[in-house]
């Protein structure tokens, strides 16, 4: 078959948890929560079921859902979007960011990614028919590098992906950094998608960076987020595109014939759950304590914690321990150490090894006491 991703395979998410399951690991690898979301929110669904809310949804979304996240972008960011016409509701992040692609690169354009990176965003620029141009993050910091972002820029780049908090690094972008890029991109016509779905993952008091706070980036810019990160549901697959409604217009010319809409029931059941911002607003501290859990477990251990500013992930340097390429590390370490963790590795193009390995820590605390005491002895 003359495929059109070629070089994909299964992603390293799905292979690390079939192995974690095969060897009775502890899972550190996928990033989801062991635990169950707000039975709140839960018991919201069956009553939107009861209360009839079974057949298609508007197109774009319950509005009483888009209404809700355009308050709350408002609320945190300051950025008012029209819920009519500048919110669509989509299946997960992963929907949003392909629909995205697919409606505003053209074939031959070229879209930067900055690596490590997602692994779905190169098959999506693929798919469009673009050209994904890696430029790294700062070697050792993870931190956006302008120079070689500007030295990347061409005619022909259409969109920079924009991720923050990071995955797979957990650094988190700073005023400083949104500065520069809109400075970089002003007498540009480049496009900013923002992957902002650990947007309420936000360690140490600092801010979010969203691009909502940035007009010079909002304007030009495409925001993804994810309910299934914000109330540990990811299952649910459901999130949400805030765009100008220039851009959302085209947005939803793919989005009508991707999926047309999203499951109605979860639908109302998010939009009367939102109304409370207490359980986002207390994700920031709910996830830094598993942070600081975690990275006190490892304090004595011969595994080199990176900072973790935000997300919910923790990256190690493991070369004192073993020097194993990264893959060949965590299958190790799942396999005989019994705790999985993902290679940073698959999240560049080029395969780049570091010696570094990728824990998620929304996971419960005996969860992470299991996975501690067979990581302390490394
Ligand atoms: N972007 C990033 C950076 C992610 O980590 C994830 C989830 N792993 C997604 C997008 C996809 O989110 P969803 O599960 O809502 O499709
Ligand atoms: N985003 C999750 C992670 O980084 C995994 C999602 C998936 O399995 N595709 O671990």
């Amino acid at each position: 078959i003359d495929s059109r991703l070629p070089r994909v395979g299964t992603t390293i998410f799905t292979v690390m948890s079939a192995l974690a399951q095969q060897h009775g690991a502890v899972n550190l690898g996928q990033g989801f929560p062991d635990f169950e979301g707000d039975p709140a929110l839960l018991d919201a669904v069956t009553a939107a079921m009861r209360a009839g809310h079974n057949q298609y949804p508007p197109m774009a979304g319950v509005p009483a859902l888009r209404e809700a996240i355009a308050a709350k972008i408002e609320a945190l960011y300051g950025r008012c979007f029209d819920p009519g016409e500048e919110i669509t509701v989509t299946a997960g992040a992963t929907q949003a960011l392909l629909t995205t692609i697919l409606a505003l690169v053209h074939p031959g354009d070229e879209v930067i990614v900055l690596d490590p990176c997602y692994d779905s965003y190169e098959p999506n620029i693929v798919l469009a028919g673009a050209t994904a141009v890696h430029v790294p993050l700062t070697p050792g910091s993870f931190r956006p590098d302008f120079a070689r972002i500007a030295a990347a820029l061409t005619p022909r780049t259409r969109a920079i992906i924009v991720n923050t908090p990071h995955n797979p690094s957990a650094t988190v972008w700073r005023p400083e950094d949104m500065q520069q890029l809109a400075e970089l991109l002003r007498p540009t016509r480049v496009l900013v998608i923002a992957d902002e779905v650990y947007e309420h993952m936000v360690f140490d008091g600092q801010p979010h960076q969203s691009i909502a706070r940035w007009p010079a980036l909002a304007e030009r810019g495409v925001i993804v987020s994810s309910f299934g990160k914000t109330y540990h549901v990811t299952g649910w697959k459901v999130g949400y595109v805030a765009a100008p409604a220039a851009l959302m217009a085209e947005f939803r010319k793919v989005h009508q014939f991707n999926v047309f809409t999203v499951n109605t029931p979860m639908q109302h059941a998010l939009a009367a759950y939102m109304a409370d911002p207490a359980p986002y607003l207390g994700l920031p501290a709910f996830y830094q304590a598993k942070r600081d859990l975690f990275r006190q477990g490892l304090a004595g251990s011969r595994l080199r914690l990176l900072p973790s500013e935000g997300s919910y992930f923790q990256c190690v340097d493991y070369a004192a321990v073993s020097d194993l390429p990264e893959e060949a590390f965590c299958r190790w370490l799942t396999e005989q150490v019994g705790v999985a963790a993902i290679p940073l590795a698959a999240f560049y193009a080029d395969g780049t090894e570091q010696r570094l390995a990728r824990f998620c820590f929304a996971k419960r605390d005996d969860t992470l006491l299991r996975a501690l005491e067979r990581l302390a002895a490394l």
